[in-house]
Formats: structure tokens, sequence, C-alpha cells
């Protein structure tokens, strides 16, 4: 296969982590025979200081173009005034908007080597595999608001079907190369929004996904069992705001921000593939950001924008046996373990990548 990716590896840690992120790719690329082009372009606040905007002209046309694009982080100290008229953040919103992103995919894979770097018991936590998609563009983040005068505000939760609709067919999609099972949550004992939601659901995954397990949970009820069963989810799919909060609750299953991917989907066109975490200034620079978050949104690019599922396997091995043989970065390292750098580990998942051809085969 051939296939365009643009890199942007941003500010702080995002170039130190994307850098990895391409070398594994790049091996993906040597074992599988497939020519990847990867093409850099600026965003955030790099791209103020280069152009004096967050989201340069060439960099969203280089996009727009392209069949897939991967991203570090943007922001940092250095553009932190909060009344500055162009700022960070706004490349990365931007460009979300510019590509019709309307879903964002959250998996949480706990990995056996790192089970007691999660906060919950080991008998909670193992075998968790789990992701959630979150509606990303409608909901009470968008629906029509009063800031505060004379002492009122109202935000509004409005859905459509149709944006229901098409997030849960994709929840269906993900669900049907998973183990078949989706779980909606929402409030619909109190929110009209949210029985609009459940209908729709309901209605979709009978008539066009019969061969998936369908469960509803009030977002209340499923706060409490991510923290009690979370290995029993599958597919979670939700509206923007509960995503938001329980994505954040999800992530904290797998030890680390720096081990969580995630990727950003649209009806058509490139996919956006991000790790979680932010551009960590406290730690830019030193080499020591751990790169799996980035390299696990590497393989979910293989996986939803190029289709390439034994590929994306692969390196969810690599990553799996590079930790097994306990390559950790500092923010995963057990008091008594050596660190060891981004490069390092980075290096390794992509020296394990041919090797990990026969192990997805079996
Ligand atoms: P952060 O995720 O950057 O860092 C939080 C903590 O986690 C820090 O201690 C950091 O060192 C650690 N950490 C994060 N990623 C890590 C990794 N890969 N390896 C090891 N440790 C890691 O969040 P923050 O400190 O709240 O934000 C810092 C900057 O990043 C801000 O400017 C913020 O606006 C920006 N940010 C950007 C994004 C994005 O680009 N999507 C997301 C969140 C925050």
């Amino acid at each position: 296969m051939n296939a365009t990716i643009v890199v942007l590896g941003g500010d702080g840690i995002g170039p130190e982590v994307t850098r990895e992120a391409v070398r594994v790719l790049q091996a993906v690329a040597d074992a599988f025979g497939h020519e990847f082009h990867f093409v850099e372009h600026l965003i955030g606040g790099c791209a103020i200081d280069a152009h004096g905007t967050a989201l340069p002209d060439e960099t969203l046309a280089a996009c727009q173009q392209a069949d897939a694009v991967l991203l570090g982080a943007v922001g940092g100290p250095k553009w932190d005034d909060p009344t500055a008229p162009v700022r960070p953040e706004q490349g990365l919103l931007g460009l979300r908007k510019a590509l019709g992103l309307f879903a964002n995919l959250r998996p949480v894979t706990l990995f056996p080597a790192l089970v007691d770097a999660s906060p919950l018991k080991r008998h909670i936590v193992e075998g968790v595999n789990l992701v959630v998609v979150r509606e990303l563009t409608g909901g009470i983040y968008f629906g029509p608001r009063q800031e505060p005068t004379d002492g009122t505000a109202y935000d509004t939760m409005l859905y459509t079907g149709p944006e229901v609709a098409r997030v849960v067919r994709l929840a269906g999609e993900i669900a049907r190369r998973r183990r078949r099972r989706v779980t909606s949550v929402d409030k619909a004992n109190v929110l009209a929004s949210s029985r609009l939601w459940r209908h729709v659901v309901t209605h979709i995954m009978a008539e066009e996904f019969p061969d998936v397990q369908l469960e509803h949970l009030l977002v209340d009820a499923a706060a409490m069992h991510l923290l009690r069963r979370p290995a029993d989810f599958d597919v979670i799919v939700t509206g923007n705001m509960f995503g938001d909060i329980l994505t954040d609750e999800a992530a904290m299953l797998a030890g680390s921000l720096g081990m969580l991917p995630s990727a950003s989907l649209g009806e058509s066109g490139p996919g956006l593939y991000e790790p979680v975490h932010g551009s960590a200034p406290d730690i830019a620079g030193q080499g020591i950001a751990n790169p799996i978050g980035a390299i696990l949104s590497a393989a979910l690019l293989l996986r939803y924008s190029l289709n390439l599922e034994q590929e994306a396997r692969c390196v969810e091995e690599a990553v799996r046996q590079a930790l097994a043989q306990g390559l950790r970065t500092a923010d995963i390292a057990r008091p008594n373990e050596t660190p060891v750098a981004t490069e390092v580990l980075g290096t390794q998942v992509a020296d394990l990548v041919p090797s990990s051809i026969a192990k997805v085969d079996q």
C-alpha cells in the first residue's frame, strides 16, 4: 500500500514521541512492503512562532490531502497567555473542525506487564481492553447558551437523530472488529436528549447490528461499573460531555497518561491520531517521555485510516513484548527499575515489529 501521512509534532514532547511513532510505522512499512510517505508540518505554538497562526494554510491543505494525520501535542508556558488572540489549541480545534471529525475513540488496554501501575486492584483491572467512542461535535458543549447575566446562565444539551445515528454506526462497526458488545451511556431517566439518544441507539443497533450485543447504562451507573468491572466493557458509546468525563476516568485504569492513544474520525477523509497526553513542558527536551501513547496512536492509524488490521496488531504486540522485556520510561518504571530513554523504547518496539507478525498470525 502507498499512503501519505502528515506528521504534526507540535510542541514540547510532541515531536519527541511522534518521532518514535514514525520509526515504528517505517518498521511496519519495511516488514509488510508498504510505502508510507511522511510529510512534516507545523501546528500549535511552533506554528505561531513561525507564521503567526496556530494552523497555517499549508498545514491544513496538507492534512486535507493526506490519508491520515499523526499529531504529537500542542501548547506550553510560552503561549499560555489566555488573553492572547492566537493560541496553540486553536490549531487543534481548527483542524478537527476542518476535517469534520465527529467521533473520538479512546482505547484503554491494560498491558499485563503494567498491572501493578494501575491504581485499582489487580483482580479488577486484569484483562481491561475497552474503547470509548465519544460524540465530539454536538451535545451540551455546542448547544445554545446564555452567559451569566442577572444571576442566570444556561447551557443546552441538544442532539439530532442523525448526529446520534452516525456515532452509533461507528461504534457498531468497531464492535464488529472486537468482541461485539456495545454499551450505550446516557441519562435517559432525566434528560429528553438522552431519551432521543437511547431511542436512536436501540433502533440502529437492532436494524443494522443484530449480531452485536447492546446494553444501556445510565451515566452514574457507568461511572461506578468502570471501576467495579472494567474488564467487562468492550465498546462504550456516549455523548460529548459524558464521554469527556468517562474517558478521563477510564484513562486512570491504564496506569499512566503516557500510555494512551486516541483517534478522531469523520464520515470520510483522513482521521487524526494523537496520544491523549499534552505537551508535558515539565519533561520536554529531556528525551524521557513515554512514546507508547503515540506509538499506539500509529496502530490506530493503521487500523482505521489504512484498514491494515494485521499491521495494527503487530504494533500492539511489539509494544506488549517490549514492556514484557522490562523496558519502561520513567513514568511507568517501578522503584527498582532503571528507566530507559524515549528513543530506546521506540527503537525496541520498531525492532520487535517483524517478529510480531508470526505472533498475531497465530
Ligand atoms: P500533560 O499531559 O502535558 O502533562 C501532565 C503530566 O503528565 C505531566 O507531569 C507530564 O510530565 C506527564 N506526562 C504527559 N505525557 C507524558 C508522557 N508521554 N510521558 C511521561 N509523562 C508524561 O498535561 P498538562 O501539564 O496539563 O498540559 C501541558 C500543556 O499541554 C498545556 O499547554 C496544555 O494546554 C497542553 N495540552 C495539549 C493537549 C493536546 O495537544 N491534545 C492535551 C492536553 C494538554
